[in-house]
């Protein structure tokens, strides 16, 4: 069973932290929708005939798209793909966007599979919206998670951000507070980074935004895995929490290392020997549809690589690193440079590797210090 991711790079206003590609223009949008269809035609062989279990329509911002042109993208992936085992279809929607109308439109989707609603909360405050320039306010995000939820939809997950500057402790406590109140089943939570380029990096850089403090995120990631933990949420992923057995199908896919494909400009795919990203450019990617051509670099994984992306993604997870999966001699390669790994950071138990809550704040650079290379592959 393999997944589809599908980009949809529209936004209504750009967030100022944002290094998702998307645009603000609409004026492509009637041509894109055409080369998405086509682009789900073309690649109807790269997951190799496998049924696909879960669909992600992520962004941009997919709950802007009307209803029909939704329909239309899932009954072409219907025709091309074997949606029978369908488990999972995430719909990621801004508050914004979520007025009753719309809400009602896209309950008729229903039918065709959405069963899930990833929304980008990111803060219940209004200081905190307006220093990432989201579009919605703090009464949106609330407002538009109640409908959702009266609309019959609980599988519901919510993106929280924490280290913003104009987020002090006890608003960071607050802000899970309210999401934990409203019953969310699944949060994801991610600290602010200011990516190079971004509107973020400019403006902090100018003297116009308070610079973000590597401490205050430590800190609020710490009260983040705490709090969660005390209301019954698992941290099944570092940035990802679950109320028992409410984990994210598709994302869960994604770091147990199956197959997925990334369908629309910037989309990324992957088949276990390797993996392609599509041009992140809506008329590049609409130029080169209307030709035939998929416009994707591609990078074939050598078998070192393999395993490092298997690292990369596992430890990241609350299942850990099954060392039971690779050939002896690479499992024991890994046993040995955990000697420079500090002990309290990480769990060998029955050949399974997992970070410990301390491990987790540097789950990127353990995985790395883990890596093999080629040349222990020869
Ligand atoms: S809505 Fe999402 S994709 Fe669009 S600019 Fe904001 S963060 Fe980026």
């Amino acid at each position: 069973m393999a997944g589809i991711y599908v980009h949809i790079p529209f936004c209504r206003q750009a967030c100022h932290y944002c290094n998702f590609y998307f645009t603000t223009s609409p004026g492509n949008k009637d041509k894109f929708i055409d080369a998405l269809l086509h682009e789900i035609e073309l690649s109807k062989d790269y997951l190799q005939g496998e049924k696909i279990e879960t669909l992600y329509f992520g962004g941009g911002t997919p709950s802007l798209l009307p209803k029909a042109e939704l329909i239309a993208i899932v009954e072409k992936l219907n025709s091309q793909y074997d949606l029978s085992g369908l488990k999972e279809f995430t719909l990621e929607a801004n508050p914004d966007d979520l007025s009753p109308e719309k809400i009602k439109e896209l309950a008729e989707l229903r039918s065709l599979g959405l069963n899930r609603f990833s929304i980008g909360v990111q803060s219940f405050f209004d200081d905190d919206l307006k220093y990432m320039n989201r579009a919605h306010n703090s009464a949106e995000a609330t407002s538009s998670l109640k409908r959702v939820q009266d609309a019959g939809f609980e599988n519901i997950t919510i993106d929280l951000i924490y280290g913003t500057p104009t987020m002090n402790n006890q608003r960071w406590q607050k802000n899970l507070e309210i999401a934990f109140a409203l019953g969310i089943p699944h949060i994801s939570s991610y600290a602010l980074t200011v990516e190079p380029k971004t509107s973020l990096d400019r403006k902090i850089k100018k003297g116009e935004r308070i610079a973000v403090s590597e401490e205050q995120s430590a800190v609020q990631f710490n009260m983040l895995m705490e709090e969660m933990q005390k209301a019954g949420y698992e941290q099944y992923e570092i940035s990802n929490f679950a109320k028992p057995g409410k984990y994210a199908i598709h994302n869960s896919n994604y770091w147990r290392g199956k197959k997925y494909l990334g369908l629309g400009p910037s989309a990324h795919s992957y088949n276990i020997v390797s993996r392609k990203w599509n041009v992140a450019n809506n008329i590049s990617y609409i130029q080169s549809i209307a030709e035939g051509i998929i416009p994707a670099e591609v990078e074939v994984l050598t078998p070192a690589q393999q395993v490092n992306e298997r690292i990369m993604t596992a430890l990241r997870t609350m299942w850990g690193l099954d060392l039971k999966g690779f050939e002896p001699r690479v499992a024991d390669l890994i046993k040995q440079d955990l000697s420079v790994i500090e002990p309290t950071h990480f769990i060998l138990h029955q050949n399974v590797l997992t970070l410990t809550n301390q491990g987790r704040l540097f789950a990127d650079a353990i995985a790395a210090s883990l890596f093999v290379t080629e040349e222990q592959f020869l």
